[in-house]
């Protein structure tokens, strides 16, 4: 008998599934509760048709699916407050037949896979639309098919039909992406190649991570001025590349490497560190005290900072640790990282590609749209561009 079932991830236990705990830290009783958001979801789409009618429904799918996605949170509280929610929402909508947690990932293999392909898709979704919708820009279309496609997970479908629902999703997803490139490149520019610091300067910090440049352009606004550097980590790097967020002389660098080196590299940190997304894992207990949740993000035992109505966030406290903490003691040098080739970088050069193709001066083009894995061995985008 398992006590849980998750194998949502690149992480997952043996490359089958986590069944005791979750490789990244997830404890069974979140497992089971991120499985009863998901199943209120389903719940929820049926009550309302397939059609998010309110806009708390529609927040309700965007964020319940974000918090259930790798690495964002692992508060039971919050799991427990999230089923809630979406339960008030279902009776609100005039309640529907409850679909059991158990269905989730029961029956034949293919199905079960098809039936977990469109709901992690829908997880990552969610992510690119709370993105968005943090900087104004939604879509009706995407905003929908959430309830769309909550409602058919809980459906018996042919292998056919979920084929066919996959890829009406991945072009709902595609557009989704494109909503949150307008919205970050209209709220903060094209990204331009840009070089990253990664020298540490003498002073006090804030580490931001996760991808909610949002987020980030608040802290910048909120440090600025009052001597708190900022430093990006993992997925948080590319922010360099955006004109209105590199114009801030605070944002001072890059810190550490890759989500996955974090507890090392926040041992004894005399930061503190703000996580936006998805990318936490179990804290040591020595700096789990210097850490910050905001958004979906949760881990019990840590200070959450939550958005005022208006969804404006007040950092002044964790700044003030920031200060207190006191930061590098001293200036270490370090090599530059290179960010901001975004789509518009590369197409403002196609002129000059195209006469280097045509001129055989450039005779191959190699595409890397991915990254390793957490696990040692699991290079193979490392290797393909060293060998390229
Ligand atoms: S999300 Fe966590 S529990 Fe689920 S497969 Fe990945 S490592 Fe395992």
């Amino acid at each position: 008998m398992n006590d849980m079932f998750c194998f949502q991830c690149e992480q997952t236990a043996g490359g089958k599934a986590c069944t005791r705990v979750g490789v990244c830290g997830k404890k069974p009783d979140v497992a089971k509760l991120q499985d009863r958001i998901t199943a209120s979801l389903i719940t929820l789409a049926r009550a309302v048709g397939g059609k998010a009618h309110c806009a708390d429904c529609e927040r309700a799918f965007m964020e319940g699916l974000f918090m259930t996605v790798t690495n964002v949170n692992f508060d039971p509280r919050d799991c427990q407050a999230m089923v809630d929610r979406i339960d008030a929402l279902v009776a609100q909508a005039g309640g529907a037949p409850a679909y059991d947690a158990d269905q989730l990932f029961a029956g034949n293999e293919d199905v079960v896979s098809l039936r977990s392909t469109l709901l992690f898709g829908l997880r990552g979704m969610a992510a690119y639309a709370h993105h968005a919708r943090v900087l104004g820009k939604t879509d009706p279309e995407v905003s929908g098919w959430f309830a769309k496609g909550m409602q058919a997970l809980g459906e018996d479908h042919s292998v056919e039909e979920w084929l066919g629902l996959i890829m009406e999703f991945g072009q709902v997803n595609l557009k989704c992406m494109g909503l949150l490139d307008a919205a970050n490149t209209g709220a903060y520019g094209n990204p331009v190649p840009t070089p990253v610091s990664t020298t540490r300067v003498k002073g006090p910090f804030v580490v931001v991570t996760g991808h909610d440049l949002h987020d980030l352009k608040m802290l910048l606004e909120q440090t600025e001025g009052k001597g708190v550097n900022v430093y990006t980590h993992g997925e948080m790097l590319p922010a360099f590349g955006y004109p209105e967020l590199n114009k801030y002389t605070h944002l001072k660098g890059n810190f550490g490497t890759a989500w996955q080196n974090q507890q090392k590299e926040f041992d004894n940190l005399p930061g503190v560190i703000l996580y936006t997304t998805n990318c936490i894992m179990p804290p040591k207990p020595t700096y789990l005290g210097n850490i910050y949740t905001t958004a979906e993000v949760g881990w019990p035992e840590t200070k959450h900072i939550a958005a005022d109505a208006s969804g404006n966030k007040d950092f002044g406290a964790m700044i003030q640790h920031a200060i207190q903490l006191g930061g590098f003691q001293e200036e270490v040098p370090g090599e530059p990282l290179l960010t901001g080739f975004g789509h518009a970088a590369v197409l403002s050069v196609a002129d000059k590609l195209i006469e280097a193709v045509k001129s055989g001066a450039v005779k191959h083009i190699y595409l890397v749209g991915g990254c390793d894995g957490a696990k040692s061995g699991r290079n193979f985008y490392t290797k393909f561009v060293e060998e390229s």
